[in-house]
């Protein structure tokens, strides 16, 4: 069978509260062998341990504050993730990042956030999993001001252009999911001047469903739905896909078990 990582996943949310066993089976079914669970906020760090100490071997989990989670007082969240930091072997610092979709009311705020967490990165030497999101000028301005940065920007949906200035920025991937397989996208046209080399699967479940289950929940058993829309675009078969995809993820998350 084919072998596949799910990069990036929220599973530990109540979305799947009721049948996360299930939810598990069937990406084991599928073939995904290890999912990569990020951590978004304060409430989020016990669900996601919860979850990870029923299936050890299965999950690898990471310790940030999201952007969008980032508050007045993001000193205070800080202090406590960096507590976290101290207490658990996180497979990497994420996600953090960058978000001026949702409000640029706190951009100041994100900005000492994301170097504070991005110094934390230097210091352990993990790997950073970024979250950008209409901010990707404010987000490699702070990046290239940092040495040896590695990681994966997460959901990836830019034009070749920003391909290229993150790829140049450190030693960085980049994570696609399911809008690769969106009608209106122009990701499948930019990827071609992407090196496969550089390209991490990932859901971001419960969000960003692939076509056709697009606007229900998301599953990281469908990251062969994305696999294969890749198999398209690089001209080539899903087993290579799987393959190299997953080698990548290896080297991204590399000192993770
Ligand atoms: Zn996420």
């Amino acid at each position: 069978m084919i072998k596949f990582v799910d990069t990036h996943s929220h599973i530990y949310q109540n979305d799947y509260i009721e049948d996360i066993d299930d939810v598990i089976r069937d990406a084991k079914n599928a073939g995904i062998d290890k999912i990569y669970l990020p951590n978004v906020d304060l409430e989020s760090i016990e669900p996601m341990h919860q979850l990870q100490s029923k299936y050890p071997d299965y999950f690898e989990i990471m310790m940030g504050l999201h952007p969008t989670s980032v508050e007045k007082d993001y000193q205070k969240q800080l202090d406590i993730i960096h507590t976290h930091l101290h207490q658990y072997d996180y497979c990497a610092i994420g996600e953090i990042g960058i978000d001026l979709y949702w409000s640029k009311e706190l951009i100041a705020e994100q900005q000492k956030a994301f170097k504070i967490q991005l110094q934390w990165a230097i210091e352990s030497d993990k790997p950073v999993v970024i979250h950008t999101r209409d901010s990707l000028d404010e987000t490699l301005e702070i990046v290239t001001k940092f040495n040896g940065l590695r990681g994966i920007f997460h959901s990836f949906g830019g034009n070749s252009d920003d391909a290229k200035r993150i790829l140049e920025a450190g030693d960085f991937y980049l994570g696609i999911n399911g809008v690769v397989t969106f009608k209106n996208t122009t990701l499948r046209e930019t990827l071609k001047s992407v090196p496969l080399e550089r390209i991490v699967l990932e859901t971001d479940a419960p969000y960003l469903t692939p076509v056709p289950y697009r606007g229900k929940r998301n599953h990281p058993s469908y990251i062969p739905i994305i696999a294969k829309q890749l198999a398209e675009v690089y001209n080539t078969e899903i087993d290579e896909i799987g393959a190299i995809t997953t080698q990548n993820a290896s080297n991204a998350f590399r000192k993770c078990k």
